[in-house]
């Protein structure tokens, strides 16, 4: 492998009851493309007694990507979109000038044991779309285009990639793709996608150059390094990617900005609660001290 590939281990924190992975941002790589921070949830059984409860929290300047591989979550946001999520649908919320939501773990489940395992991904907004009005959006599996080559069966979850276009509404130019293979295969990403590329480990394992990397991990490269990459035997990788912007983006809790003066002014309205909450909730995630 060429030393301008970075493996990125994930590294793991606790949030509650929940291990969670986070895969970007890293040290040596803050973003990947338009991508900003991946969370990966689990895999993880929860109940009877463990569910997911995640509070009111705000963002601004992003949009979140919610995709299950298992399990089921109930989202709700200061839109008014309250969207339950079943494992390969995709939840996509646009904080633009700021958004306020909840997740959390449908009523009816909560007293079972049930398995749940996914991503929730944040994508940087371009600058001229920072400001806009918020928006939730809801595709369901069956929308999303599906097709299978070399015996890998190949789930395009946003954006453009291979030809085909994803029916969620994304806002630059960007792809994540998700491949599944029962069997060792090679795939080609040279053409199929645009910009900077992530692949993320889901389950087995991947093989480039003389590099075998687990699952766990994410891959980093620029397109022209990476072209064929082989997908282990009973595997499952997300591709990740696009055109990076020409500004930097400043991340600080949940806010994500080109300009460091609307993060600070998006702190201040939510420890003084000038944002709009969601209908009905009275939670609250109060900003980190350390963050004031
Ligand atoms: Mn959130």
């Amino acid at each position: 492998m060429s030393n301008t590939s970075i493996i990125i281990e994930e590294r793991s924190r606790d949030i509650g009851n929940f291990l969670v992975g986070r895969l970007i941002p890293f040290r040596k790589k803050r973003m990947v493309g338009p991508f900003c921070f991946i969370d990966h949830m689990g895999p993880i059984t929860l109940g009877p007694k463990k569910y997911i409860d995640v509070g009111q929290h705000p963002h601004i300047g992003l949009s979140t990507l919610t995709y299950l591989f298992k399990g089921e979550i109930v989202h709700s946001d200061s839109t008014g979109a309250h969207q339950r999520i079943y494992a390969g649908d995709v939840g996509w919320m646009t904080a633009g000038k700021g958004v306020v939501h909840t997740e959390r773990s449908p009523e009816g489940l909560r007293g079972k044991k049930t398995d749940i395992h996914g991503f929730q991904i944040w994508v940087a907004l371009p600058k001229e779309l920072e400001n806009m009005k918020p928006k939730f959006s809801f595709t369901s599996k069956s929308e999303l285009p599906t097709w299978t080559k070399n015996g890998i069966e190949f789930t395009l979850i946003a954006g453009n990639g291979y030809g085909k276009k994803s029916p969620v509404p994304v806002h630059s130019s960007l792809y994540m793709v998700q491949l599944i293979s029962d069997t060792k295969s090679s795939f080609s990403l040279d053409n199929e996608v645009k910009g900077e590329v992530g692949v993320c480990v889901v389950e087995g394992y991947i093989e480039t150059g003389n590099e075998k990397i687990e699952q766990g991990n994410m891959l980093v490269s620029k397109v022209n390094e990476v072209c064929d990459i082989i997908i282990g035997e009973q595997s499952r990788i997300l591709l990740f990617g696009g055109e990076p912007f020409n500004e930097e983006r400043y991340i600080d809790w949940n806010f994500v900005s080109s300009d460091k003066e609307k993060i600070k002014e998006a702190k201040k309205n939510w420890v003084n609660k000038k944002f709009k909450m969601v209908s009905g909730d009275s939670s609250y995630i109060p900003l980190p001290s350390r963050k004031v």
